[in-house]
């Protein structure tokens, strides 16, 4: 699912993802079979932000192994980089109902669970995908209200605890395929990304 180099790094992991396990902080886990913590790598510089599980990564426990997963791969293929390069994960750790969008008070709840995770890995890069967890980045660093139509591509520079973050917001997978007119955005924005991995 995840590695690191660093044992007490993915032992801090796995208690998270122990947590979310079992966690009962919003209505969300009634209808869960598995929490998706993420996947990857502990040690990348450039984490990925999707919105919450569909169907298939609750049954699997995985983030992005369906149809939009299948969609994230080929772009990271495209530019040249692999899930083991990067880590992947959610906003939301449970599937929300009929994969209707996280409430607000559902991404509260899970706030503490990501925040965690991105104080274990330490990224350079963060890229939320999509109008969610972009929003809730926007929020984080009091960078006002976009949406990712408009800001999809763009380095926004925030200073976190463990230092200073781009945060570099991409169109949702899932948009290139109800939109094929995306899909040459987000291959660029991806192919920028990977050029963050080594900045
Ligand atoms: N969409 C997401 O936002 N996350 C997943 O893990 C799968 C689909």
């Amino acid at each position: 699912m995840y590695h690191s180099t660093d044992d007490s790094n993915t032992r801090r992991m796995d208690a998270v993802r122990d947590r979310a396990r079992v966690c009962m902080r919003c209505g969300l886990w009634e209808s869960r079979t598995n929490a998706v913590v993420g996947s990857g790598s502990l040690d990348t510089r450039i984490v990925l932000v999707g919105e919450a599980p569909g169907r298939t990564e609750d049954e699997r426990g995985l983030p992005f192994v369906g149809r939009a997963g299948k969609v994230l791969d080929e772009l990271l293929g495209k530019a040249g980089l692999s899930r083991d390069d990067l880590f992947i994960m959610n906003l939301v750790k449970c599937r929300p109902p009929n994969n209707r969008r996280p409430k607000r008070a559902e991404i509260g709840s899970c706030e503490p669970y990501l925040v965690e995770q991105l104080e274990i890995i330490k990224p350079r890069v963060i890229a939320p995908m999509g109008n969610s967890p972009l929003g809730f980045f926007l929020r984080r660093y009091e960078l006002g209200r976009a949406v990712i139509g408009d800001v999809h591509g763009e380095e926004f520079l925030v200073d976190e605890s463990w230092g200073r973050v781009t945060l570099f917001p991409l169109y949702h997978p899932a948009a290139a395929i109800y939109n094929r007119g995306l899909t040459e955005a987000l291959e660029d924005d991806m192919k920028r990304l990977a050029g963050l991995m080594g900045s």
